[in-house]
Formats: C-alpha cells, structure tokens, sequence
C-alpha cells in the first residue's frame, strides 16, 4: 500500500483545471483563523502576502444573512481568512448576537430581516450570503438580488424547483450572479478525485453509490427546523442526501440521468419524521447504462462516503465531503493500493468565497450557479415521486 497526502502540485493543478483557477496551494495549511475584534482581523496576513494580493480596498464587501451554527462556527471564519472578501454587514433576527458579532468582527452595519431590503441603497455591499433555513432561501435570494446585489446562498437551493427557477429569473432581471454554496466543488480533494476520474484513473465509470446519514436531534435548534416541511423544505435527502447526489454527479463529470427509482426508509413511528421523510434510498440510471445509487438518513449513525467503481479500478472516498480530513482508496487489479489523503484544515470554504467573489467581480457565472442548485432540487422532487408511487420508475 502506498499513501499519498495531496501536494500542492497535485491541488494547484486540480484547481487549474477548474473554471475559475484559483490558487490553492497556498491556502492549503492555512490554520484555522482565531477571531480577533476590530476590522483588521478580516484577512490579515493569514497568508503569505504574496498568496492573494488584492489590497482590502478592492475585496468584494458581503453582508452574511443568518447568524446561524454554519455561518459563525465555518463561513464567518473563511470570510476572515480570505484576502478577496470582507464582511461589511450582519443581518440577523436576533440584534444582541448580531451587535455582539459585529463588535467582535469590526462590522460596522447591521440589519434585520424586516429592514434588509434597505441594502439596496447600501454601496458598502456588493454580495449577500444566505444561511437561513431552506424555506427562506428564495425569499431573501429574490429580495437580495432586487436590492442589485449578487447572491450566494447556502445549499439546498429552496424548497421546489418552482422556487429555485424564481430565484434564477431574479438574478437574470437584476443582472447579478446567483450561486449555490456546494462547497465540495472547491474542495482540493474532492477536485483531485474528480480530476482523476477524468483523467481515466479507473477506466469508465460504471456504478457509484453514495451514503450520507446522521441522526437528528429534535432538541438541537438547527435540526429542529430541518424535521419541518416548511423551514426544511425536505428530510434528510434536502439537507444530507444531496451531498451524495451532488457528489455523484460531480465524479460522473456532471452527467446526465435519464430516469430514476427511490424508496422512503423512514423509520415506521419514530415521531421525528412527521412532516418530512427520515431516509431514502435513490437509484439512477444514465444513457451509456452508468448507475448510481444513494442512501439518505436522518436516523442512523453519522456516515459520509462516496464509492465510485469503473473498469479498471475504483475509488472509495471516506469521508467524502466532510468539512476537514477527507480521504479515499485507488484500488486497481494487480496494484498496491493508493490512499490519497488530506492533512490539517480544509481550504474549501475560503475558496468558495474566493470563486463567488471572483464570478460577482467579471459579472460572469459560479463555478456552481443556480441552474446546478435547480438541477438537484428537480431530482430530489422526481425522487420523492418515485417514493410516493412505491419505487415506479420516473423519467427525468
Ligand atoms: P442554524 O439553525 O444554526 O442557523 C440558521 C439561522 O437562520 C438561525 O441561527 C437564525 O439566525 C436564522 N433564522 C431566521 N429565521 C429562522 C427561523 N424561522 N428558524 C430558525 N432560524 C432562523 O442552521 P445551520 O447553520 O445549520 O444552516 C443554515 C444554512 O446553512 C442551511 O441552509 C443549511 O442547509 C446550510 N448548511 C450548509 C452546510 C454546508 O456544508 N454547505 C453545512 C450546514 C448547513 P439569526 O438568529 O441570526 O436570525
């Protein structure tokens, strides 16, 4: 067996490859950011001053929407680490968090969800970040961009694709960029992976089947909306199944299913699951007879992994698309296997930011726009349609 720990050769060509080309190597030991107060702990030599040089004056300014677990304990850490962006306002509904957080962090603005439409006469914002529950991603994306601002807003895009395709004619009539945060298409390793598929590592692609469960905790707040149909939008394949379909996708090279089957696996009784379902078990098949298959649960031990088996080879990935230490097995017939793994904090979340910025800055499109968000949200809908109809076949 050999083992591998991604170089910076290997992530900068992953991410030369990519559509944006940003840099990655040298946020790839980036440690993870200790929040100071005061407006010089955005960005502050975190990295080499040669990494990103854009003086701060010219870094996008994001107003971030929701002051939730993921945006403080993740995404407020990334905007501080990066050197494109820079936090000019919170909007929150709770003003002793926000005005805390805004002391802590140098923000000098402050809105609520009922005075957030005054940011279009705001010019110190140029892009908002959602991180609301699902139910209120169109409402504040639609808002957001009426207000002239672009938009990156947390995944799933919105509760029907109804709504996704209201959110992409917002960004079209405002002229702004609409992206979703799937942050794994900018995760080095995730993008290594992909590069390797490509690059026929394993011969053609055959079958993948992704696996992503945890158990929700009712008395947790941010699961507590994620178990109703209106804030959640869905169950577990809305907010952790989608990892799995997104990331299969991903490894297929964005392929295109042509039909699909699914069951609910939702445990009978268990009084978690009375609005939304509590797992499901997906399969999709595409033109050249590729399969993939996916299992999404909100009641059962935590498990993120992705297998992906072709006709010379196959790589498991375990975890997959975790926030920090990601790792996968290249298994080839008469070969040692290769463990490709990750050490310390993951850059995927500053990249993400970066990409956003980058897109909003030409006015051209996310590495992972709406139509990506909509795409997925239309499969999980054909999916929960399978379900209802006892796994019947649905075309999409
Ligand atoms: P939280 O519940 O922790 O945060 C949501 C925040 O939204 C709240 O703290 C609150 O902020 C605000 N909010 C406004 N209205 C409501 C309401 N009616 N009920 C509850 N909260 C409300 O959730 P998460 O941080 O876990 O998730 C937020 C978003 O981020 C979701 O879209 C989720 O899917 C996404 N996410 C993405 C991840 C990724 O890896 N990309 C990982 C985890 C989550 P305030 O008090 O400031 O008003």
């Amino acid at each position: 067996m050999s083992l591998t720990n991604l170089s910076r050769r290997d992530l900068l060509s992953a991410t030369r490859t990519s559509a944006l080309g940003l840099a990655a190597a040298g946020t790839l030991a980036a440690p993870m950011v200790k929040a100071e107060s005061g407006p010089q702990a955005q960005g502050a030599g975190l990295f080499g001053v040669d990494d990103l040089p854009d003086p701060a004056a010219s870094r996008m300014r994001w107003a971030v929407v929701g002051l939730g677990n993921f945006a403080v304990g993740h995404m407020i850490p990334a905007f501080l680490q990066s050197r494109q962006a820079r936090i000019t306002a919170f909007v929150s509904g709770n003003p002793g968090k926000s005005r805390d957080l805004a002391a802590r962090f140098g923000v000098s603005r402050v809105y609520t969800y009922e005075t957030f439409d005054q940011i279009a006469h705001d010019p110190q914002i140029d892009c908002v970040y959602i991180a609301l529950p699902v139910g209120l991603h169109a409402e504040f994306t639609i808002r957001a961009l009426k207000a002239g601002k672009h938009v990156l807003c947390e995944k799933p895009m919105a509760s029907t694709s109804a709504e996704c395709s209201a959110m992409i004619a917002a960004a079209k009539a405002a002229g702004r960029q609409l992206g979703i945060a799937y942050r794994v298409h900018f995760d080095p390793f995730n993008m290594a992976v992909a590069n390797m598929i490509k690059a026929g590592e394993i011969g053609k692609v055959r079958h993948l089947i992704a696996e992503n469960c945890f158990e929700a905790d009712p008395a947790f707040p941010p699961h507590a909306w994620r178990l109703t149909k209106q804030l959640g939008g869905g169950g577990s394949m809305f907010d952790y199944g989608i990892y799995g379909l997104n990331g299969c996708l991903m490894m297929a090279q964005e392929a295109v299913p042509v039909e699909l089957s699914a069951i609910y696996t939702t445990p009978a009784g268990d009084p978690r699951f009375t609005q939304v379902e509590g797992g499901v078990l997906w399969r999709m098949r595409f033109a050249d007879d590729m399969t993939a298959q996916g299992m999404s649960s909100y009641a059962s031990a935590h498990i993120n992994r992705l297998l992906v088996s072709g006709t010379g080879g196959s790589l498991a990935m375990d975890p997959a698309n975790t926030y920090d230490r990601n790792m996968a097995r290249r298994r080839r017939p008469n070969e040692a296997d290769l463990i490709i793994d990750t050490v310390g904090s993951m850059p995927q979340f500053v990249q993400q930011i970066e990409g956003f910025c980058a897109a909003a800055r030409a006015n051209v499109p996310h590495r992972t726009p709406g139509e990506m968000g909509l795409r997925d949200i239309t499969l999980i809908e054909a999916i929960y349609r399978s379900a209802q109809a006892n796994g019947a076949t649905v075309k999409v």
